[in-house]
């Protein structure tokens, strides 16, 4: 008999060649490295919450379509009249069903770049091409560049990130509109960091038939519960729709977000708290000798320290071994030599941070 080995050569030879995304363990330290809203629900809220949930009928699958959720959520952000939203399990579910809807055979998926990395992993898993587009050296969007490879490729998707993740900017609108104007298929304006940027694209709907806006509760406070949201023309939403999962937002999430969303005025403070200590965090990050920040509309600050790679994989490590957990960028993409980038977390947090940075330097 032979040795017992599975033979994996029916896997896709682009999922054997990559690695799975990597979540690093975090016990023990300070986790400024996911963008996580570091603040806890009021414990009078918790155990409300709890009681709700404790209603909820597990034994029953989840409604076909969650009417009344989906129309509190369409009131509560404002959504332009004969826009229809989609709910994903988070929005990475969301970017997969979108792509997954257009992945004929050779259909490219194009986003500026370096931008959220499930752009493009999303895209391999749907066998489509994907377009990294490089942004300018100050993380603009290269305009003349952008718009020639939207004319090259003839992109089925172009994903941006507003602000962009990892480099915290807002783009340039114009440069936005043009890419509408031009794009031959959907562009989606990811606006996972509306809680620290308050700048939307979500009006524009009815002006843009081809425009998408997609939305996460998980920089608001909420990522463990997994939700996000689509907006866009009905039309467009019916179509991406079929590739959904039926049952892919549980009774949980959607119990838990029904009752957050008559709470949200306490999400928005605590947002409103991480937006000034943003301010603050930068502020330390620029008096720092060989640190350079770039200022950001998210909750999250890219900075740059010297020596290139080595010296950002050095502070990174110093860091750790201080306690605190950031993100490495170094080794992503030429345009971020020498960058991690840190979480806002609590003010404790932040002084934390600075301390262990100015030690680390
Ligand atoms: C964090 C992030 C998301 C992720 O969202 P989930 O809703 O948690 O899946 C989407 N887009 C960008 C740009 C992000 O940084």
């Amino acid at each position: 008999m032979s040795e017992r080995r599975p033979d994996l050569s029916v896997i896709r030879d682009e999922i054997r060649a990559i690695q799975a995304y990597a979540v690093p363990d975090s016990t023990g330290l300070i986790k400024l490295d996911a963008m996580e809203n570091p603040f806890a629900l009021p414990a009078e809220v918790a155990r409300e919450l709890g009681e709700r949930l404790g209603q909820v009928l597990l034994n029953r699958y989840p409604p076909a379509e969650p009417r009344a959720f989906k129309d509190k959520l369409a009131r509560a952000i404002g959504l332009p009249a004969g826009m229809r939203l989609l709910l994903g399990n988070g929005s990475d579910e969301l970017i997969h069903l979108t792509i997954q809807a257009c992945a004929r055979p050779g259909a490219t998926v194009l986003s500026p770049w370096p931008s959220f990395e499930m752009y493009d992993l999303s895209s391999r898993f749907d066998g489509c091409r994907f377009v990294a587009v490089p942004l300018a050296a100050d993380f603009s969007l290269d305009r003349e560049r952008l718009l020639a490879a939207i004319a090259e490729h003839r992109p089925a998707v172009t994903f941006i990130s507003w602000p962009n993740n990892p480099t915290g900017n807002l783009f340039d609108r114009s440069t936005v509109e043009a890419v509408l104007a031009a794009a031959p298929g959907l562009v989606v304006l990811d606006e996972a960091y509306l809680p620290f940027a308050q700048d939307t694209w979500l009006p524009q709907l009815a002006h843009w038939p081809n425009l998408l806006v997609l939305r996460t509760f998980s920089k608001l406070g909420l990522a463990g519960i997994r939700l996000g949201y689509l907006c866009g023309d009905a039309a467009w939403i019916g179509e991406i729709n079929k590739v959904r999962p039926p049952y892919n937002v549980n009774v949980l999430t959607l119990a838990a977000a029904d009752f957050l969303l008559d709470r949200l005025p306490l999400l928005d403070g605590q947002a409103a708290v991480l937006r000034a200590e943003r301010a603050r965090l930068l502020e330390r990050l620029c008096a720092l000798v060989g640190v350079t920040a770039f200022d950001s509309a998210a909750n999250f600050i890219l900075f740059r320290v010297g020596g290139g790679s080595d010296g950002a994989d050095r502070v990174f490590a110093q860091l750790k071994s201080r306690g605190i957990l950031v993100k490495n960028r170094t080794h992503v993409h030429p345009l971020l030599q020498g960058c991690l980038r840190v979480t806002v977390g609590t003010p404790a947090e932040n002084d934390a941070f600075i301390a262990a940075l100015a030690a680390s330097l």
